[in-house]
């Protein structure tokens, strides 16, 4: 890791970031400094403003770390993902039940050994962070060590992780099978050691409808209630066969929606993976309930589970809250500007259209919004904590290019060009809370050496 945190230093660069939701303010919700100063305390964000008025504020000393050429976005928050998959992502299943039995379920199998889920979990984060991802949310297994070993991980990197014990007693190999009760018992365990730790969050998980009994989510509901301000994630309406399984599974239920509703597991805290095929009463009650609908456009196409309906999801008077996600192991790619690529063409496949400013919303504050946590992550508004991506455009000819001959253009399409053309090879450098915890040989920021006295 990289030491010392630094207490006081200063970047200069493009600064980039969401001050407010595009849909309501249009391109004025992104800020734009082209020559900005970025100044850190104590891992925390302190000031931004225009190089020219900032730089005598600097103080005798305070290092001053010269990015000119390179752009500072607000660390990347991933709001759906499997830490256990990372071996299984491009695995071939007919669909996604397939794909879970054939890939995943004994990929997962693998995580009851500490030190397997130790490694994965190190090799999971660093990623993250090589893709400028700085807060995630996160399914663990079923395994309560898996749980441990990624939050110790992350606690070693300060990162801001959301994370979850799989409750799963049905439906799956019985090595990767609790039960309603110990499910129970153990989620609270790990409720107990990690929620509020650090910058650690717990996840009630059940995985979803098909491989949790009644019992189950009963107990997952009891959970929430008894343990306020811990999140739930669960997945919600992926493909046809698999809500065709949750209606045989659960024959008094209307919708695959009302079965997480008449366990109480709908809410604001709730993030729901996937959110593609569902009726009107349904999106309803998740807008009525503020539960949040998380796009995870890249596993969508990869697992052929089809495409999201934008439009339904934020249809006025009742739009559903918004995330956007990568779902690794059946998402593709690490890089949430794939992922901002990939809704984009999924949108567009679908007759529809989000604008740029609002997926690099999605990716930043919008998830921050979604995860309540606005006021500490997805942007980099002073107060906030100083994860932040450094992006060199010029590590990727083909964006350097395309940026080079739309200079004249305006933020919108300098976003759509980084997402589409962007990838983890343009992030040059990644912090949390101050502390550089990555960085591209050849770059201008040295991971170890805290530019800060
Ligand atoms: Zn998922």
């Amino acid at each position: 890791m990289s030491g010392e945190a630094p207490r006081r230093f200063a970047l200069r660069g493009r600064i980039l970031h969401a001050v407010g939701d595009p849909a309501e303010r249009g391109e004025a919700a992104i800020e734009d400094i082209p020559d900005g100063l970025l100044r850190i305390a104590e891992g925390r964000i302190a000031a931004l403003g225009d190089y020219g008025d900032l730089r005598h504020a600097l103080e005798p000393g305070e290092p001053l770390i010269d990015l000119t050429g390179r752009i500072l976005l607000p660390g990347l928050i991933d709001a759906h993902v499997h830490y256990p998959q990372t071996g299984v992502v491009a695995a071939h299943g007919r669909d996604l039940l397939d794909w879970l039995e054939r890939h995943t379920f004994p990929a997962e199998s693998a995580f009851a050994d500490p030190e397997h889920a130790r490694e994965a979990a190190r090799f999971f984060l660093d990623e993250l962070l090589r893709n400028g991802t700085t807060a995630a949310v996160v399914y663990c297994t079923v395994h309560p060590v898996s749980v441990d070993a990624l939050c110790e991980e992350a606690s070693a990197r300060g990162m801001r992780i959301v994370a979850g014990k799989v409750m799963m007693d049905r439906g799956a190999p019985a090595a990767l099978r609790d039960t309603a009760e110990t499910g129970y018992r153990e989620s609270a365990a790990l409720i107990a050691r990690w929620h509020g730790r650090g910058r650690i969050a717990y996840a009630v998980t059940p995985r979803f409808a098909v491989t949790s009994s009644e019992a189950q989510l009963e107990a997952a509901g009891a959970l929430l209630r008894e343990h306020p301000g811990v999140y739930l994630q669960t997945h919600l309406a992926e493909q046809r066969n698999e809500i065709a399984t949750v209606l045989r599974l659960f024959p008094w239920a209307a919708s695959y929606t009302e079965v997480y509703d008449r366990f109480g597991l709908l809410g604001p805290r709730s993030l729901l993976g996937h959110c593609i095929h569902l009726a009107e009463a349904e999106l309803a009650r998740l807008s009525a309930s503020r539960s949040v609908a998380v796009l995870c456009p890249t596993s969508n196409t990869f697992l052929g589970s089809g495409l999201v309906d934008l439009d339904a999801l934020r249809r006025p008077p009742r739009p559903v809250r918004l995330g956007l996600a990568t779902d690794i192991g059946g998402g593709t790619s690490y890089s949430m500007f794939q992922t901002m690529a990939e809704l984009h063409k999924v949108v567009r496949l679908a007759g529809q259209g989000i604008d740029p400013c609002g997926l690099f919303h999605l990716a930043t504050l919008g998830n921050a919004r979604a995860l309540g946590l606005e006021r500490e992550i997805g942007s980099l508004r002073p107060g906030c904590a100083a994860d932040l991506v450094v992006v060199d455009p010029a590590r990727r000819p083909a964006l350097a290019r395309r940026l080079a001959a739309g200079a004249e253009e305006g933020v919108s399409d300098l976003l759509l060009a980084l997402a589409v053309l962007g990838d983890e090879q343009v992030v040059e450098a990644t912090f949390v809370a101050g502390r550089p915890l990555y960085a591209c040989p050849g770059s201008g920021v040295s991971v170890g050496q805290p530019p800060g006295r």
